[in-house]
């Protein structure tokens, strides 16, 4: 019955070929075509400022299928192509080879791409982003002849490439407009431990300062931030965040604000047009208010809940956003989805590097990040999830279980 329906995906991305998959396995029969912009088939990217980057996994590591799966679930996959533009009320999206193609549903996983530095000198030999695997090919080669390395941006790009260049034995300094690093998501007293742990691995911190040029003769050769400071460096990485991929749906006439509206079963302003990954500003139900997520775990689960939305799945995407980090031996995880909290409560032992954070806003646990303890993020979610108020002590007191805790009913409404 499906036979004759064709669904084009745009982005051969996690959540493009993710949503492929399920197609598939959900029993659709009909033409599935996956076009990417990039020449390389679907692959993670978190490994590309970690273990790819060092050289200690290679692309096989970055895959999300093997290469025989496109074929073998007939998913026409176009690699090396873009959808220039796509017309909602007939239906058709147009390559950039000049073909136009009917759809009968269409999502986009277009993702996001890197924010750059309007300052002068951004475009010498040797100022790098990092986003694709071929950039991080690229600058895993550089790392492997650099001597010193100024990454700008404090977030967890520019954190995991310090990490992984001091590793490979390159002296780092790392500039941010932060007090310490990751300061816009954990706050001043989680970002401090992240500082601490990078200033014992040798990384410089010149931290709430700006970048005001970049200098040198064809190549960089040192970098001079806003405090009036010269950084002498031959590579430089910024990492100062992303911005969601919005051309094309905006071209098209969709809703577009800080990403491509969709409601909660991930469908655009556009009939038949659907949205997922870091491009799709979501309402979410649990949070009552949209959300853009840009991060690994939901590029991987809502790529699948756009392709059951697309056979007429009416399941809300609620998941609670979660992401993850590795720096030298800090394994992190986090969920939750916060910009405000009234405290930060420690499990653990926080000195000794294993402990679990959790952020409160009126007595109730809104984020949880456990570092170097492992098994409890899925009780971190069910807490939040919960909205119980904690009694404080309680949560601090690594003897109270937490599921108790999120079984507790909350105290008012
Ligand atoms: C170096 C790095 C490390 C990361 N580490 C972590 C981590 O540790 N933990 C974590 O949770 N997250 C991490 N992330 C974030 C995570 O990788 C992203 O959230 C995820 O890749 C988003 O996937 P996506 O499918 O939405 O889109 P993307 O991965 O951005 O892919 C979108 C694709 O669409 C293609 N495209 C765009 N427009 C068109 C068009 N018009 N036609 C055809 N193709 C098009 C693009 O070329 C791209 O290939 C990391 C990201 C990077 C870059």
């Amino acid at each position: 019955m499906t036979k004759d329906r064709t669904f084009v995906i745009v982005g051969a991305s996690l959540a493009g070929a993710k949503a492929a998959e399920t197609l598939r396995e959900e029993g659709f029969d009909g033409r599935i075509v996956l076009i990417g912009a990039e020449p390389v088939r679907p692959y993670e990217r978190p490994p590309l400022s970690k273990e790819y980057l060092r050289g200690e996994a290679g692309r096989d590591k970055v895959y999300v299928h093997e290469e025989g799966w496109y074929g073998d679930h007939e998913v026409d996959l176009r690699l090396g192509r873009s959808v220039v533009t796509f017309d909602p009320d007939v239906r058709e999206v147009e390559l950039d080879d000049g073909e136009r193609m009917a759809y009968d549903r269409l999502l986009l996983t277009t993702g996001a791409r890197p924010n750059s530095i309007p300052v002068s000198g951004s475009d010498l030999d040797g100022v790098l982003a990092l986003r694709s695997v071929q950039d991080s090919d690229a600058l895993r080669e550089r790392l492997g002849s650099a001597s010193s390395l100024v990454v700008v941006g404090s977030g967890w790009i520019g954190a995991e490439v310090a990490a992984s260049a001091r590793e490979l034995g390159v002296d780092v300094t790392m500039v941010g407009h932060e007090a310490v690093p990751l300061e816009h998501v954990l706050g001043s007293r989680v970002g401090a431990i992240y500082r601490d742990l990078h200033a014992e691995h040798g990384v410089q911190l010149r931290m709430g300062t700006g970048v005001e040029a970049f200098e040198g003769i064809g190549h960089v050769e040192r970098v001079r931030t806003s405090d009036g400071s010269e950084l002498a460096c031959d590579l430089v990485v910024v990492g100062v965040g992303v911005h969601p991929r919005t051309e094309l749906a905006a071209r098209a006439g969709l809703a577009v604000k800080n990403g491509v509206l969709v409601d909660a079963r991930l469908q655009t302003s556009a009939p038949g047009v659907f949205a997922a990954g870091d491009v799709a500003h979501a309402h979410h139900p649990f949070y009552g208010q949209r959300v853009r997520v840009e991060h690994w775990s939901n590029a991987l689960h809502q790529g699948p809940a756009a392709a059951r939305s697309m056979l007429g799945g009416q399941e809300p995407y609620d998941r609670i956003p979660y992401f993850f980090s590795d720096q030298y031996d800090v394994g992190m995880e986090y969920s939750g989805n916060v910009t405000d909290w009234d405290e930060v409560v420690f499990r653990g032992n926080r000195d000794g590097g294993e402990f679990v954070a959790f952020w409160l806003q009126d007595g109730r646990v809104v984020a949880g990040m456990n570092v170097n303890v492992w098994d409890v993020n899925e009780h971190v979610q069910d807490l939040i999830r919960s909205r119980a108020r904690v009694d404080t002590s309680e949560l601090a007191d690594p003897d109270t279980s937490l599921e108790s805790m999120a079984g507790a009913p909350s105290t008012d409404n």
